[in-house]
C-alpha cells in the first residue's frame, strides 16, 4: 500500500509569534520554523505501518517556498522513502494545497493519504476535508489510533476518532483519507544516521504549473491582532477573602 503524507513548514510550536505592526499578518522573519506537529504525527504513522508490514511505500509531499525542502528531509529522516515539493512563493490557502495534493494523488494513485488534523499556524482544519471531496474518497478526521484490516483489494482502514465525550470507530474503504489528531502516536527523535540517509532519498520538486492547479488566494486577511492582554491577577490570604471578593467585588457569587 502506498501512502502519501502533506507535510506543512510552520512556524515552530515553541515560537511566541509576534504580529506585524500593520497587522496584516505574523512576523515570520528569522523565526524558527519546523513541521507542523500533526504532519509529524501523520509520518510517524506512516512508518509504524510500514515498520507493520502494512505499508510499501511513503511519499512526504510540501507546498511552498524551497525552505519547505528541510520539513520534507525531516519526514524521509522519520521514514519517508521519497519526498515532492510543489514549490512556490504565492501564499498558500487551504483550497490550492487540496488541489495541489489531489494533483499528485491522480499521478501516484496511492490507497492513503494520512494529513494532520490542521495546521498550527493558520489553523484551518480544511484541506484534508477538502482533499477528500476533490477526490470523491472516504475520510475519518481526528484519527486517535489507525488499524489497517484486510490485504489487497479487499482492505480497509479502521479508524478510532477522538469525538466529544468518547470514542467513535469507523472502517474505511480505500483508497481513503485519514487526518491526525494528537494522541495518535508520539514521534521518534530523529537520530542522525537517519538524518545522513535521508539526504540521499529522492526528493523532487514540481511547480503548481507543472500540475495545472492555480494557486491564486481566494481568501484576504484584513486584520491581524494579538489577544488582549489580561490584568494582573491578586493573592487573596485565605478562603474567607476570596469568598468575600467572589461575593462583594466579582459578584458572581
Ligand atoms: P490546514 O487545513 O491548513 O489546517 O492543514 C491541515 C493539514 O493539511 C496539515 O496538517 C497538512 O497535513 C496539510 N497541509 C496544509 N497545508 C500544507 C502545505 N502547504 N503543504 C503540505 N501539506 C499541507
Amino acid at each position: 500500500m502506498k501512502v502519501l503524507v502533506p507535510v506543512k513548514r510552520v512556524v515552530d510550536y515553541n515560537v511566541k509569534v509576534r504580529v506585524k505592526s500593520d497587522q496584516t499578518g505574523v512576523d515570520i522573519a528569522n523565526v524558527k520554523m519546523s513541521m507542523n506537529p500533526f504532519d509529524e504525527i501523520a509520518v510517524e504513522e506512516a512508518t509504524r505501518l510500514k515498520e507493520a508490514g502494512k505499508v510499501t511505500e511513503i511519499i512526504a509531499i510540501s507546498c511552498g517556498v524551497l525552505q519547505s525542502q528541510e520539513t520534507l528531509r525531516t519526514a524521509m529522516a522519520i521514514g519517508a522513502d521519497r519526498a515532492i515539493l510543489v514549490e512556490t512563493d504565492v501564499e498558500l490557502q487551504p483550497l490550492a494545497v487540496a488541489k495541489l495534493l489531489k494533483a499528485i494523488a491522480d499521478k501516484e494513485q496511492p490507497q492513503l493519504i494520512i494529513l494532520g488534523k490542521q495546521a498550527i499556524d493558520d489553523d484551518a482544519n480544511q484541506t484534508g476535508q477538502m482533499l477528500a471531496a476533490l477526490l470523491d474518497w472516504p475520510q475519518a478526521t481526528y484519527a486517535s489510533k489507525i488499524e489497517v484490516d484486510g490485504e489487497g483489494d479487499a482492505a480497509r482502514v479502521k479508524v478510532t476518532r477522538e469525538v466529544d465525550g468518547g470514542l467513535e470507530v469507523v472502517s474505511l474503504t480505500l483508497p481513503a483519507i485519514v487526518t491526525t489528531d494528537l494522541r495518535l502516536n508520539e514521534p521518534r527523535y530523529v537520530t542522525l544516521p537517519n538524518i545522513m540517509k535521508a539526504k540521499k532519498k529522492t526528493l523532487d520538486n514540481v511547480k503548481p504549473a507543472d500540475l495545472g492547479v492555480d494557486v491564486t488566494p481566494r481568501l484576504k486577511t484584513l486584520k491581524v491582532t494579538e489577544p488582549a492582554k489580561r490584568s494582573a491577577g491578586i493573592i487573596v490570604p485565605d478562603v474567607a477573602t476570596l469568598v468575600a471578593k467572589l461575593k462583594t467585588e466579582a459578584k458572581v457569587i
